[in-house]
């Protein structure tokens, strides 16, 4: 039998969720590195603070075009492309929704519908202008505000991978609160990563996922959520009519290179649904996905670069169509 190698863990809340780094020798100053990276990439990208790059293109709305940095302008031209696709659920114009119903935050409330109604025509991606000679963003209208909450992380989280990297750093482990990315493997199998049981502790599990240099990013409606006249309001909502979108799913997981793609992939797969998902996952080779859903089946669309281990029988791994 092998003897486990041993792994020492650093712990910080960045970006409001609990991070978590891991590495395979005690090194406090690689994990203040990361960490101070985190802090600065928040910085840049936060929207509940200012100063911050896309805070100064929220609150020019409707007044200027605001200049930022080239990653930043990338990062949000990136957005807007997911944004635009054919019935996307992204958009990075979300932010006056997102700001109104303050799903995760304090105060978070069903809004009336008549508020809703009225915000909605603030939240087109298509009036979002984008110079890329300039690096301008510009927002034509007073109380549009872009929202990055669903590609930030992830972007982030390459960042860090890079940086790792460029340390001499092989073998570790980042993980942002849903977001989670490897470098190298944790052991034989590879580094674990846990399919956490929706609306469950946080230990509880459907299964594993056994990965080496890959992201492993994961969507769900029961990460933050309130509940108000009997029923459940989770922070992905539906561009199209302004309230959380409920259909089968619980969570998606995207397994990818990258964690830019696993981020943006979740929301879009979670606005497909499992059977548009499948069929666009088999023009994608490059990602794979998980679906969990509300009858407790468990899909994965390929398995190319991950093996899977249920842990919970009371869930069916559905390894179909493929
Ligand atoms: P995903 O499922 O990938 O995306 C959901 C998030 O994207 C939502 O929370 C919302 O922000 C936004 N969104 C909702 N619907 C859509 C849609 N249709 N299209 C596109 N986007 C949508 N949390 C705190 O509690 N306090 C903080 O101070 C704080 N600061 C943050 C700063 C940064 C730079 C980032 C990246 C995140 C921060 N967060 C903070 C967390 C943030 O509010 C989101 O909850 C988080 O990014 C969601 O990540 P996810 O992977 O779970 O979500
Ligand atoms: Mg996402």
């Amino acid at each position: 039998m092998h003897a486990e190698p041993r792994i020492w863990s650093y712990a910080a809340t960045l970006l409001g969720s609990p991070i978590l780094l891991k590495l395979f020798h005690d090194d406090p100053a690689v994990a203040r590195r990361t960490f101070r990276l985190i802090k600065q990439l928040e910085n840049l990208l936060t929207v509940n603070r200012t100063p911050s790059q896309v805070m100064d293109i929220n609150l020019a709305a409707g007044r200027h075009p605001v200049t930022v940095s080239a990653p930043v302008f990338a990062l949000i031209a990136r957005a807007q492309a997911a944004s635009l696709r054919p019935d996307s659920l992204f958009n990075f114009a979300i932010g006056p929704l997102v700001k109104r119903w303050k799903i995760g935050f304090r105060g978070d409330s069903v809004p009336p519908a008549a508020e809703i109604a009225a915000l909605l025509p603030l939240t087109d991606p298509q009036r979002v202008v984008l110079d890329a000679a300039s690096h301008t963003v510009w927002l034509p209208q007073a109380g549009m505000a872009l929202d990055l909450g669903a590609i930030a992380k992830g972007y982030i989280a390459d960042r860090v991978r890079d940086d790792l990297r460029q340390q001499q750093v092989d073998r570790a482990l980042i993980n942002l609160g849903g977001n989670v990315h490897t470098l190298g493997a944790g052991s034989d199998a590879g580094w674990s990563i846990g399919l956490k049981t929706p609306f469950a502790g946080p230990e509880t599990l459907i299964g594993a996922l056994q990965v080496r240099d890959r992201s492993v990013v994961t969507s769900g409606i029961y990460e933050r959520w309130f509940e108000q006249d009997g029923r459940l309001w989770h922070h992905i909502l539906d561009p199209k009519t302004g309230y959380p979108l409920d259909n089968e799913l619980l969570s998606v997981t995207v397994i990818s290179a990258d964690s830019i793609d696993g981020d943006i992939w979740t929301t879009l797969l979670y606005g497909m649904g499992v059977e548009r998902g499948l069929a666009a996952l088999a023009q994608e080779p490059a990602l794979e996905a998980i679906f969990v859903t509300r009858d407790r089946r468990v899909i994965p669309s390929s398995q190319r670069h991950y093996t899977f281990t249920l842990l919970d029988d009371s869930w069916q791994w559905l390894p179909v169509g493929y």
